[in-house]
């Protein structure tokens, strides 16, 4: 296979419990057909995560969402000479390039889910007030423009497809919403598919795989509801958020 492209982007593991969406970089790195699709081979971001439950030590692959060091993983390794997750090769949804909005240049932001999956995304220019009008199956919130909302590390929260779809799920569902940092790296707890739908007080971070994330009271989290808060003190700013 060729070698792999690091481009802007965001990818999203098609089938996940857990994901991450607040991100360190705007990049990735994998090989992409097209400029989005559901088809993408991402390279694994392994990083140490403690041990397994047997004392092995275990890695954590941020790109898919499962760690590593298993038996068969320490095979393939030996075999490879590559260090890469069980999911390594499972195909991912990706968009390259996707909009990157600045929330501080708008004002009167408002951000819609249509019932086909498209975010419509409306803003007043605080330049002009140009009328800032974009359909798209996936977003990025440029975060540095929200100083304090999240740790200084992350640079963007990517509203990716199954975000989206998991964060409207659980708000018509009525479940309890918040937003829990895990202590150990301090990125928000996303929550996806069934865990969305489900509080739930012990959580597994999407972003280092540490497994023990206690949320006060039992929760769906994501920082999604994070902006949502925001768009509540700030209503002349974010006027309507999903
Ligand atoms: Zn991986
Ligand atoms: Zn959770
Ligand atoms: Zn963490």
């Amino acid at each position: 296979m060729n070698s792999a492209l690091t481009l802007p982007g965001m990818c999203w593991p098609l089938h996940a419990t857990v994901g991450n969406i607040a991100v360190t970089t705007s990049t990735m790195s994998g090989h992409f057909r097209a400029g989005a699709g559901c088809d993408g081979l991402v390279l694994c971001d392994l990083l140490p995560a403690g041990k397994f439950r047997n004392g092995a030590v275990r890695h954590w692959c941020r790109t898919h969402q499962c760690y590593w060091g298993t038996k068969a993983d320490l095979a393939d390794f030996a075999a490879s000479q590559q260090m890469r997750c069980k999911q390594h090769a499972s195909p991912m949804g990706y968009m390259l390039y996707p909009d990157v909005l600045d929330v501080s240049d708008y004002h009167a932001i408002t951000l819609d889910y249509l019932d086909d999956g498209t975010l419509r995304l409306q803003a007043k220019a605080n330049n002009g007030g140009t009328l800032l009008v974009r359909d798209v199956s996936a977003l990025a919130i440029d975060s540095r423009s929200l100083p304090g909302l999240f740790h200084p590390s992350i640079v963007q929260i990517n509203i990716t497809p199954p975000a989206a779809l998991a964060y409207v799920a659980a708000l018509r569902s009525g479940v309890a919403l918040g937003c829990i940092d895990c202590p150990r790296c301090a990125h928000p707890h996303l929550d996806l598919g069934d865990f969305a739908l489900s509080p739930h007080r012990r959580h597994l971070c999407g972003h280092c795989g540490y497994d023990a994330v206690h949320g006060v009271a039992a929760c769906v989290s994501t920082p999604l509801q994070r902006l949502r808060d925001h768009a509540l003190r700030k209503p002349g700013h974010i006027k309507h958020w999903f």
